[in-house]
């Protein structure tokens, strides 16, 4: 009996979906067994996670995290910790002291979200990525609500930097929340061409100084008339992602800049 035709057709193309499919099965077998061996822990405690709590964070850190909410200044989203009912704009952003257009990040520096920023990116413990990077999905969709973005960029570390740390902490970040926007990551464009000391401890205009022209372009190809996403860990002064801002702008001509960073510090 001759097979049928349409069948037989039929049985290939299901055949060649399973073969496409088939790294996206395996992979999702693989984290399966990873979570029979290894259960979930919370990032901030370490506790066993149950299976069905999908945060990364057990119900008592998930509160400890000191994340921010309004009101905050709608521009650079400095939170107001005053008794203030209304976001407004805040004197620098009166004053046009930046030259990114909206900033935002998830948290306060500072308690648990300063302790699991800190042992992620010096304690080498780089499954906090996820926490990390699922706390930006929030301030990253009011980023995008308010503006076009066509590229996530982390902000670049020095190669010498790199080369003492092993990896750049706001690339790992981009590399995770990329996917979970939906927004391609551009990690060449932008480089750090001048070494900088650390910000920590240095007044704001001696911030200023030691950023200035520390950052350049590779390549404005894929900058030109792109509304792009600044990704870093923690935001202090900003006068890095200010820098960074200036120079996508005045020579990548891009058309907006907006920041997103896990933790800010606040003044005062
Ligand atoms: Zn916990
Ligand atoms: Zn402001």
């Amino acid at each position: 009996m001759q097979p049928n035709k349409s069948s037989f057709s039929a049985k290939v193309l299901e055949i060649k979906t399973l073969f496409r499919r088939l790294p996206t099965l395996a992979a999702r077998l693989l984290e399966e067994t990873l979570v029979l061996i290894y259960p979930p822990m919370c990032a901030g405690c370490s506790r066993t996670l149950d299976a069905e709590e999908s945060t990364l964070f057990c119900p008592d850190c998930l509160t400890a995290l000191d994340l921010i909410s309004e009101p905050y200044c709608p521009l650079c989203g400095i939170p107001f910790v005053a008794e203030i009912s209304k976001s407004h704009l805040c004197g620098d952003c009166l004053g046009g002291a930046h030259s990114f257009d909206r900033a935002r990040a998830a948290g306060f520096y500072q308690g648990l979200i300063r302790e699991v920023i800190h042992r992620f990116k010096y304690g080498g413990q780089t499954f906090l990525l996820k926490p990390l990077a699922r706390m930006l999905v929030v301030p990253a969709k009011d980023l995008i609500r308010l503006h076009r973005i066509d590229t996530i960029m982390p902000v670049p570390l020095h190669y010498r930097r790199l080369r003492q740390r092993g990896f750049n902490q706001a690339s790992l970040l981009a590399r995770t929340l990329g996917p979970l926007l939906q927004i391609p990551v551009d990690y060449f464009s932008l480089k750090r061409t001048r070494w900088t000391d650390p910000q920590i401890g240095l007044s704001r205009n001696q911030r200023a100084a030691n950023v200035k022209g520390a950052f350049s372009l590779k390549s404005a190809e894929k900058i030109e008339g792109k509304g792009i996403l600044l990704l870093d860990d923690v935001l202090t002064t900003g006068e890095t992602v200010n820098q960074c801002a200036g120079v996508l702008k005045k020579d990548g001509g891009a058309r907006e800049v907006v920041v997103l960073t896990v933790a800010r510090t606040v003044a005062g």
